[in-house]
Order: C-alpha cells, then sequence, then structure tokens
C-alpha cells in the first residue's frame, strides 16, 4: 500500500460512518417501517404495559408478565391466572370501541349476543369473529315471561340465534346464556331440553354490574380475587354499551398489570353455573 493513499483511505471510512449516523439519526432503518395497523396497535400495547408496571412500583419480571401477540388463542390452562370476559346483548354501535380496546392487548373475549342485533349489525359479528373472539348465544326477545314462557321457546329462541350466528359467519355455536342468568327461571326441565340439544349454560361468578351505569372497576377487580382464590376462573358478566366501553381500558390496564390473561370461552371448557341456592325449583 502507497502511504498516500492512507489518509484517502481513513476519509473515507469516517465519510461512511458520518453519514450512517446522519441517516439513522432521521430515522431510516434497514429493515421496512411498519406500516401495518396491528404492529401499531402492538407497539401501544406495550408501551402502556410498560408505563403501568412502572407506576405500580411493584416488583415484576418479565418472565412473569405474559404479553400477547396478534396469534395468542390461548386456552386457560395455558395461564397462570386466565379470566373469562363476556358482553352481553350485543352488537351494537358500542362493539366497535370494545373489540378496539381488546385489541390493543390481543385479549380475546366472548359475546353473548341477540338474534335481532346480529341481524342489525352482522358486519360487526363477522368482525367480532374474525378477531378471534368467541360467540355465544343469548336468544332472540331477552323478555322474562317470553323467553322462560316455556322450555321449548326458550330452545327455539337459542336455535333461531344459532341459525342466524351460523348464516353470518358459519359458526355453529353450542356456548349459551339464558337473559338474566340461569336463576331463578331456567329450572331443571329446561336444563334437560337443552342438554339433550347439547347447548353448554354459561352464568358467571363475577357481576360487574356495568348495568348499572356506575364505575364497575372496583367492583370487578375486588371479586375477581375471592373467585381465584376459590379455585375457579373468574368469569365477569359485561354489557355491550358504551358506558362499559369506556371504562374498558382501565379495567384491561388493571388485568395487564396484575398477570390476569382474559382468554376466549372454549366449546369444550367447563361452563360456570350458578349453584341453585334453594332457587332451582322456582317454578315447580
Ligand atoms: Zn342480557
Amino acid at each position: 500500500m502507497k502511504k498516500k493513499s492512507l489518509p484517502i483511505i481513513i476519509l473515507a471510512v469516517l465519510g461512511t460512518l458520518l453519514f450512517l449516523s446522519i441517516y439513522n439519526a432521521m430515522g431510516f432503518q434497514a429493515q421496512p417501517a411498519q406500516t401495518h395497523d396491528e404492529n401499531a396497535v402492538a407497539e401501544l400495547a406495550t408501551s402502556q404495559v410498560t408505563r403501568s408496571e412502572d407506576e405500580s412500583g411493584e416488583e415484576q419480571t418479565s418472565e412473569e408478565f405474559v404479553q400477547m401477540t396478534e396469534d395468542d388463542h390461548g386456552r386457560a390452562e395455558e395461564y397462570d391466572h386466565p379470566i373469562h370476559l363476556t358482553f352481553d346483548d350485543g352488537p351494537n354501535a358500542a362493539t366497535p370501541a370494545i373489540l378496539n380496546e381488546l385489541k390493543k392487548y390481543y385479549y380475546k373475549a366472548t359475546f353473548f349476543m341477540l338474534e335481532p342485533q346480529m341481524k342489525q349489525y352482522p358486519d360487526l359479528v363477522k368482525r367480532i369473529v374474525n378477531e378471534g373472539h368467541a360467540v355465544g348465544l343469548h336468544g332472540v326477545t331477552h323478555v322474562v315471561d317470553t323467553f322462560y314462557g316455556s322450555e321449548e321457546v326458550a330452545l327455539q329462541e337459542m336455535l333461531d340465534t344459532q341459525d342466524t350466528l351460523y348464516d353470518l359467519t358459519g359458526v355453529k355455536s353450542t356456548l349459551v346464556r339464558t337473559p338474566y342468568g340461569s336463576i331463578p327461571y331456567f329450572t331443571d326441565s329446561f336444563r334437560a331440553l337443552f342438554d339433550e340439544h347439547e347447548l353448554k349454560l354459561w352464568d358467571w361468578n363475577v357481576d360487574s354490574e356495568d348495568w348499572k351505569g356506575g364505575d364497575y372497576l372496583n367492583n370487578v377487580t375486588t371479586q375477581i380475587k375471592k373467585v381465584e382464590e376459590n379455585g375457579q376462573i373468574p368469569t365477569i358478566v359485561m354489557h355491550d354499551k358504551e358506558k362499559t366501553a369506556d371504562q374498558l381500558s382501565d379495567l384491561l390496564n388493571y388485568l395487564s398489570k396484575h398477570e390476569f390473561t382474559p382468554v376466549k370461552i372454549y366449546e369444550d371448557d367447563e361452563p360456570i353455573n350458578f349453584k341453585c341456592n334453594d332457587r332451582c325449583s322456582y317454578r315447580n
């Protein structure tokens, strides 16, 4: 190597380094930019989670924290603190906000839907399914005297709802939640007929009382701890409504912070049913 070429090489190296540092400083990267919405949402969720952990001041290692991913459709048994979020009475105008919040964390929920609502908002039913949530049946009329008027009426409402859901999405759901839950109206004769048709009744063990329209967060958080202590998976009843959607961000942030993982209900999960407490023979 000739002596006079050395300064030229040094200049060339320095020039390249300077160029690269300016290039990086301007935000250019060798990898393609993440333009997909899902990635943007994932980044948002991660930054929220990180911030909330910092604020909590609690000791948490990265091993303990469960970070959901886009493809995460995990079952309850895969997590230390699984939880079921269920939304009744939709779909309706509040559903997109609920879905958007869930998507930030890749959490999965279960929607027990009314047949007329599904007919009114078919695209939302499809969106719920496309985003990996579970769908269940909540009937047609939601009127106590009609639905529980006879075993056959109750069954027919659920089968009609099942058909409409199938027509819209190709999903044949056997998950059912009867209006206002099974107690006191859903007596043994109703139960026997539903069993015959392999419909799986799901009540809940955490009542958010979101239908009252107030702050439901404390209500939920105090109950889920007790339910877990009793060895059950917390199954929270909520409603597909605006006030519920408004506070959902706070609830999901709490769950994330406390290592609860919302998972959807699977057809072969063991259902939560109310204990009778002497009310099962109400109509007998
Ligand atoms: Zn309902």
